[in-house]
């Protein structure tokens, strides 16, 4: 999700990762929240990381993308659900095929492809991934007529469906995006998509943070919804981040909540954001194996079966 950065910058979060340590680095990962994007995607390169304050260093898109999938290789992640512009996520496909999974991202200067195309690229196994969907940059819900005929071929193909929940920078409305709204972001305006594609594969992106009994009310009520907890895993307060987890788990989510960086443009997101998890001192050793790998196992239907 682009233009964070103006927001969180802004901010002022204090540097609270220390290290990029993973006690679980050698059991497998996936990352259901990546970005393909070009290294200039925010505007220019080198733009520094939020919360370090350093910037990624990549000066080309080619070293962005060496670096990124090097950080995969570092901490095991065997999967990743990548987005961005599609000529770059093919990019990145050629290069990892067997470990990335393609995109189709939208927001509000992104138009999505034509659906004929686009399902000849789901069938073909270059794309894998209907999202993420950032309908709420554009002035959108998901439940806007735009998105049905892809919703509708989503649900054909059995194409998992994410879609950016929660937040967006401080700011944006009176800066990029005068389109955003807040309301938006709230996972209850899901409600009649999932009435009207009741087989659809969706997860909620950002795990509809701060909406915390939104999300809980529509992950109850529809037990097909995963979500991913990226970014609020790395950006947000540790303790905030923290509570949120612990609520959703505390009600009985933890088998449909699935481990995301949402790493743009800064590698080094990856194992910060792994680190969000492995800090949470409440999980047990199997609930952040259902959070790293498990859920998204069952989540994607991939082949593998676990550990
Ligand atoms: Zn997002």
């Amino acid at each position: 999700m682009k233009l964070l950065l103006i927001v969180f910058g802004l901010m002022g979060i204090p540097c609270l990762i220390s290290a990029q340590t993973a006690t679980n680095k050698n059991l497998p990962i996936i990352d259901m929240h990546m970005h393909s994007y070009p290294v200039e995607y925010m505007g220019e390169s080198n733009i520094p990381n939020p919360v370090t304050g350093r910037p990624s260093g990549a000066a080309s898109d080619e070293e962005l993308m060496q670096a990124t999938l090097s950080e995969m290789r570092r901490y095991n992640i065997v999967k990743a659900v990548t987005s961005g512009p599609l000529d770059v996520v093919y990019r990145w496909k050629i290069e990892e095929p067997k470990r990335l999974i393609g995109g189709v991202y939208f927001d509000e200067v992104t138009s999505l492809p034509d659906v004929e195309q686009l399902r000849q690229q789901f069938i073909a196994g270059k794309l894998g991934v209907l999202g993420e969907l950032v309908a709420q940059h554009a002035g959108l819900s998901l439940n806007d007529s735009l998105f049905a005929p892809y919703l509708t071929l989503a649900e054909e193909l059995d194409i998992p469906v994410g879609v950016h929940t929660g937040l967006g920078p401080e700011g944006l409305t009176y800066t990029c995006c005068p389109k955003f709204r807040v309301t938006y972001g709230n996972p209850i305006l899901l409600e009649e998509v999932l009435v009207r594609h009741p087989k659809l594969r969706l997860y909620l992106m950002h795990g509809g943070w701060p909406y915390l009994e939104e999300t809980k009310a529509i992950m109850s009520v529809y037990p097909q919804v995963y979500a991913d907890l990226a970014v609020i895993n790395w950006i947000i307060q540790r303790e905030e981040f923290h509570e949120y987890l612990r609520d959703l788990i505390r009600a009985g989510l933890g088998k449909r909540l699935m481990f995301g960086s949402d790493q743009m443009v800064w590698p080094e997101a990856i194992g910060m954001a792994i680190e969000g998890i492995e800090s949470a001192k409440f999980l047990s050793k199997e609930q952040k194996r259902d959070i790293f790998y498990n859920n998204a196992v069952r989540f994607l239907k991939l082949k593998e079966t676990g550990e």
